[in-house]
């Protein structure tokens, strides 16, 4: 993963990605805490199927059947969590917002 990381320009599954740094944004009400998203980035990341390693976390909110999410500051903005939520949680925050 990290001999990726090296060019300015990436490409995987056929899209252009400039290495940069965007912020996700999150609509936590729709999250269904299937944690897809979390097992995508410690995949894409570092090879593994584990939570621990993930730059983004998922935590029961103090609601009953709701999740909360965060994104570590070691995020490196590979959108591998936006694509792998099927429920349309998170975004790019540049691109329109999420409702
Ligand atoms: S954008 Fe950040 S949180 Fe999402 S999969 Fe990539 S590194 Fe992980
Ligand atoms: S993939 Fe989407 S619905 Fe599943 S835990 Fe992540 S944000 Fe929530």
């Amino acid at each position: 993963m990290v001999e990726r990381f090296r060019f300015k320009h990436i490409t995987f599954k056929g899209l252009s990605m400039e290495k940069r740094k965007k912020k996700i944004a999150r609509n936590d009400d729709r999250c269904t805490g299937c944690t897809l998203c979390v097992l995508s980035c410690s995949l894409f990341n570092f090879g593994v199927f584990n939570p621990e390693k993930s730059f983004i976390k998922l935590d029961k909110d103090d609601r009953p059947i709701r999740f909360a999410l965060s994104i570590d500051d070691g995020c490196k903005s590979c959108g591998e969590c936006i694509r792998a939520c099927a429920y349309n949680v998170l975004k790019w925050e540049d691109e329109n917002p999420v409702h």
